[in-house]
């Protein structure tokens, strides 16, 4: 075993599809068909993502960054073919670590303290006290409703707006997964109050992907940072959505956060949602 496949676990999902995850919470995705694959997210980029998916698959692979969070963006850098929302990317083409919001409360630095602190390693070559996320240059726009062919394996990009303004979901009807990245997570706050965060447009959201899911579009779906939601569990997406609404309505009681940004609290569906003190 070499220092990447260390780094990165590894989980295979299906025959053709991987779930990546660094750290033990930065989750990517690796879909690959008959001639092309693709990776869905890039993770902190502590580790060499490139060099663990290219053990994986022998087909071209290029890289969509579901939105330009650090967590998902990190080993961008690594990858010639990378493409993201275009509200998500500077006008000249770059995606940074800042380049919608970095009023994040967790950054790489207090990933790499947290994993010090647990006694744990980081992979070959790694700098802690250097380490910094560059920039990826060259990142092309893809758009909500696309359709991605990877020979034998067709994907749908779909427009998941809300977290951040320009997120997007991978649906792989075929198989009923849809790879939702930061849409929602089960014992996880939802986090809309951040800078590029719309409390309307999660609303639009979580009503499309209900839909997709009463349409029998997908039954499965995987996000980033927490497990996978099936059949039943998946009644979250009403309950969130059912909850935003209310709280759009006014309907919800809410305390003020102590931390910076400052956010209102809210509870729906036994999870924390955190909006922007002037949501309504
Ligand atoms: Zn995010």
């Amino acid at each position: 075993m070499n220092a990447t496949d260390d780094w990165y676990d590894i989980d295979r999902l299906s025959d053709h599809s991987y779930r990546l995850t660094e750290g033990g919470v930065f989750g990517t995705f690796l879909i690959v068909g008959d001639e092309r694959a693709l990776q869905v997210d890039a993770g902190g980029g502590f580790g060499d993502l490139r060099g663990a998916v290219d053990g994986l698959v022998e087909v071209p692979v290029s890289l969509l960054l579901t939105h330009s969070h650090w967590d998902h963006m990190g080993a961008a850098h690594q990858f010639e073919s990378v493409r993201i929302h275009d509200r998500e990317r500077t006008a000249d083409g770059r995606v940074t670590t800042d380049v919608v919001t970095d009023e994040f409360g967790y950054g790489p630095a207090d990933f790499i303290a947290d994993w010090k602190a647990a006694g744990e390693s980081f992979p070959d070559g790694f700098d802690a006290e250097t380490f910094e996320i560059p920039p990826a240059a060259g990142v092309e726009a893809a758009e909500p409703g696309e359709t991605v062919d990877l020979g034998g394996r067709e994907l749908e990009l779909v427009g998941v707006p809300g977290h951040s303004p320009g997120q997007l979901a991978v649906l792989d009807r075929a198989d009923g997964v849809l790879y939702g990245a930061d849409l929602l997570h089960r014992d996880h706050d939802l986090y809309i109050h951040f800078e590029g965060c719309d409390i309307h447009e999660y609303v639009e959201t979580l009503r499309r992907v209900r839909d997709l899911h009463e349409a029998g579009a997908f039954d499965t779906l995987h996000v980033s940072h927490a497990h996978t939601l099936s059949g039943e569990e998946l009644g979250l997406v009403d309950d969130y959505l059912e909850g935003l609404q209310a709280i759009l309505d006014g309907e919800r009681g809410y305390e003020l956060t102590e931390e910076e940004p400052q956010a209102r609290r809210y509870e729906v569906a036994g999870h924390a949602v955190l909006t922007k003190p002037d949501v309504v």
